[in-house]
């Protein structure tokens, strides 16, 4: 398959802010909070299990690196790293990835109220991108492209990239 896909989701390179040899990080399209950003194996593989060692060793570091970066940058105190593996697990979308999410005090009252969170916005989403353009929601719709190419590109220059992608 040509270019970067997320699942079955085509993602242009201005949403992409990490590039290494075997993964990608993206902005998200319904982050919880801001600097919610995924990591993803280049490859599409469903479970976690799929990925070869060095797959699963690439996404771990290049999760380390971009939630340094991620906590820093959004004002973080911690950080919740947590993978959905499998759609009993809650995952929505059928592609390995690490949700890195800064997390600071007083962000939920209880802490892992931040799980229900993640579920409530992928129904969300999932509701929107079925629904026709202009179905009125209560919710924040997803992000437009311009939003996300921003954010994007001024994470990109915290990051050594493995590949020039975007010129
Ligand atoms: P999970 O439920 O663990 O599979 O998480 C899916 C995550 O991917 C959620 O945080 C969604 O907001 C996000 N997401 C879904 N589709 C896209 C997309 N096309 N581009 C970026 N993020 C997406």
């Amino acid at each position: 398959m040509k270019g970067f896909h997320f699942g079955p989701w085509p993602i242009r390179p201005n949403e992409i802010f990490f590039t290494s040899k075997l993964s990608i990080g993206l902005v998200n399209l319904k982050p919880i909070v801001p600097g919610h950003v995924l990591v993803v194996p280049r490859r599409i593989v469903l479970r976690f299990a799929d990925l070869t060692s060095d797959e699963v060793s690439d996404m771990f570091l290049s999760a380390q690196a971009i939630g340094k970066v991620i906590e820093r940058e959004y004002g973080g105190e911690s950080l919740t790293i947590t993978l959905q593996d499998g759609p009993k697990a809650g995952q929505t979308v059928p592609h390995v990835h690490v949700h890195v999410i800064p997390r600071k005090t007083g962000d939920w009252a209880n802490n892992d109220d931040i799980y229900p969170e993640i579920d409530r916005k992928e129904k969300e989403l999932a509701g929107e991108l079925k629904a026709p353009k202009g179905v009125d929601n209560e919710e924040r719709p997803p992000r437009t492209q311009e939003d996300m190419g921003r954010e994007a590109e001024q994470l990109r220059k915290h990051f050594q990239q493995y590949e020039d992608i975007w010129n």
